[in-house]
């Protein structure tokens, strides 16, 4: 499947010098998105995971439906202040400041075998840090699944140690 050709770039957004992949062509095209999320539950039955982890908001467009599909959980991570129960922490650095992700801390029981997806790796920090909480409550992260690459910022590096699935690299 060609994927490429429902991905919209869309030119200096959110600001200039940036080209933004809008991925919500593809998730308008039935037989696109099937045909991704498809691809992702092959990996996910390959690496015998017993749960997803998605960060807000387009961790969840990819990764609720590989759950759906594999009749397995679906744990959400999201910024502070989302998540209603307890919860454990992580900061991260963004270009200009620093993000906090959270995660319920009864989502994962330790050993679970986690797969963690996001629309897009970029840097890689965002992974990195949804890793970090997977971790801290003693999940083993099996694999990480995104639908795009954007190879030139080197996101691959920070997840060196992980198995990494990418259904189209730019
Ligand atoms: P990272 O933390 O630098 O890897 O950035 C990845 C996060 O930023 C993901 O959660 C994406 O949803 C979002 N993101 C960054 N660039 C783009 C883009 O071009 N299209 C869609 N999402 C993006």
């Amino acid at each position: 499947m060609d994927y490429k050709q429902h991905i919209k770039i869309v030119e200096d957004w959110p600001k200039e010098g940036i080209k933004f992949k809008d991925i919500t062509p593809l998730m308008a095209d039935g037989k696109a998105y099937k045909a991704a999320v498809d691809e992702i539950v092959t990996y996910a039955k390959e690496k015998q995971i017993d749960i997803v982890v998605g960060p807000e908001a387009r961790g969840f467009i990819v990764g609720c439906p590989v759950s759906y599909a594999l009749e397995i959980g679906f744990a959400p991570v999201r910024k502070e202040g989302k998540l209603p129960r307890e919860v454990i922490k992580v900061d991260y650095g963004l270009e200009y400041g620093t993000n906090v992700l959270t995660i319920h801390r009864d989502a994962i029981k330790p050993g679970q075998r986690v797969l963690i997806t996001d629309d897009l790796l970029a840097t890689g920090g965002t992974i990195e840090a949804t890793i970090k909480l997977v971790e801290e409550l003693g999940g083993i992260v099996v694999g990480c699944a995104f639908l795009v690459e954007l190879g030139y910022l080197n996101g691959k590096e920070k997840l060196k140690d992980y198995d990494v699935l990418t259904l189209m690299t730019y």
